[in-house]
């Protein structure tokens, strides 16, 4: 630690203890040869995208990965979400229904669907949504279920499942967040209609950018490989509405088939920067970690902690104190989906616990560029400031001034 008084902390001017900024994305560097080798052989045969070799071969291992049929890849994780949900709503509805306190685009991608999204209320301690939630957001305007992971763990997979069956409504799951775990009815990626990933260089699996989704249905999965170019089924034969150019190029496969050669390195780099985590925070009071269930696999690339009064600063206030130390700290998924649109344009059960919730949680800096070196500094500054607490909240409002 470069301090010795509060003054000396960089959101008063001090300077900052990190050179280099520490943020919360995984940018996974996988061997650079490795890279390069895949890349020759769409280099070799000239054939750069358009179901090239390796969007072939990374289909073909991802699917195996996650244990399931088919895997159809998409330029993001955006896209795939987006064309699922559009062939798998019920025509004539017009309801989503997802949580709001989840991944900050998400109503983007309903924007273009063109439905409403029916926000249902998340569970207290696992931050996942809450399925008797979900149930009672069922009506007969349902179009479709979206279940989303949390960051830290699954949501109740088994649960959704049955009340998307029992309610005859389709389940689609964001499993951007999930993508390395499993549960006890088995591997994500196998559950719903369909599930959808990332390939963002943020996420786990590294391809610069890029998307899939796993499915055991082969309609599904071929009406889905023919819309994200165009709606194609033959040279000049459309047979699909909105079909787009949502290809994965051949460039972006190879970057994540590097990552997925790399991955359990990886997962396991992740788990050394959680324990040190872990063991460091276990000393204060009012931060406490999420912890992964180590029953099932486990990515453990997110580091999120809960913020209680007992610590002497808000959740904001935290940030705001560590992102002038470089440390890119952030906001866990705040605000809420549905406080960022007008009330006409959502419908929602009683939010209240996803609003509380929300200034509670911060997710610390994790992924490859983290060393756990770094973590013991991030939590040397944390003592420091809880230590130091009643002078620095003192100086607090000069800050406040200022911007
Ligand atoms: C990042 C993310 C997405 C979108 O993925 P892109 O590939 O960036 O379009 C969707 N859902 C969740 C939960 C995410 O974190």
């Amino acid at each position: 630690m470069n301090k010795k008084t509060s003054e000396e902390l960089a959101v008063f001017g001090g300077r900052s203890i990190f050179e280099e900024y520490k943020s919360t994305s995984n940018l996974l560097k996988p061997d650079v040869e490795k890279f390069l080798n895949y890349s020759k052989a769409f280099y070799a045969q000239k054939h750069y995208t358009n179901n090239g070799p390796n969007v072939r071969l990374l289909e073909a291992r991802l699917a195996s990965f996650h244990n399931a049929k088919h895997c159809v890849s998409f330029s993001s994780g955006f896209w795939a979400l987006a064309l699922v949900i559009k062939v798998l709503a019920k025509p004539g509805k017009t309801e989503i229904i997802l949580p709001s306190l989840t991944y900050r685009r998400m109503t983007d991608i309903i924007a273009w669907l063109g439905l409403t999204p029916h926000f249902c209320e998340v569970d207290k301690n696992t931050l996942a949504m809450c399925p008797s939630s979900v149930k009672s957001c069922v009506n007969e305007n349902t179009a479709v279920i979206l279940g989303v992971h949390p960051i830290v763990n699954c949501c109740d997979v088994e649960s959704l499942e049955s009340i998307a069956s029992e309610c005859e409504i389709p389940l689609v799951f964001d499993s951007v967040e999930s993508v390395y775990e499993n549960i006890e009815a088995g591997k994500i990626g196998t559950f719903g209609e369909a599930e959808c990933f990332s390939l963002h260089a943020c996420k786990l699996f590294n391809g610069f950018g890029g998307g899939y989704l796993t499915t055991n249905n082969i309609e599904l999965a071929k009406q889905l490989s023919s819309m994200r170019t165009f709606g194609f089924v033959g040279p000049d034969n459309i047979e699909y509405s909105h079909g787009l150019n949502a290809k994965l190029n051949e460039m972006h496969a190879c970057m994540a088939l590097a990552s997925l050669d790399d991955i359990d390195t990886q997962v396991a780099d992740n788990k050394a920067r959680y324990y040190q985590y872990r063991k460091g925070l276990a000393k204060f009071r009012g931060f406490s970690l999420l912890e992964f269930d180590e029953v099932f696999d486990s990515g453990f690339k997110n580091i999120v902690a809960r913020i209680s009064d007992e610590w002497p600063f808000t959740r904001d206030e935290t940030v705001l104190i560590l992102n002038a130390e470089r440390v890119l700290a952030r906001a866990h998924y705040d605000p809420p989906l549905h406080t960022k649109l007008n009330d006409s344009e959502y419908i929602a059960c009683d939010l209240s616990l996803t609003e509380s919730l929300a200034t509670q949680f911060i997710n610390l800096p994790c992924g490859q560029k983290v060393s756990c070196d770094d973590i013991d500094q991030i939590i040397d500054l944390l003592s420091f400031i809880e230590k130091h607490a009643d002078q620095i909240k003192q100086l607090m409002p000069r800050i406040t001034e200022r911007d």
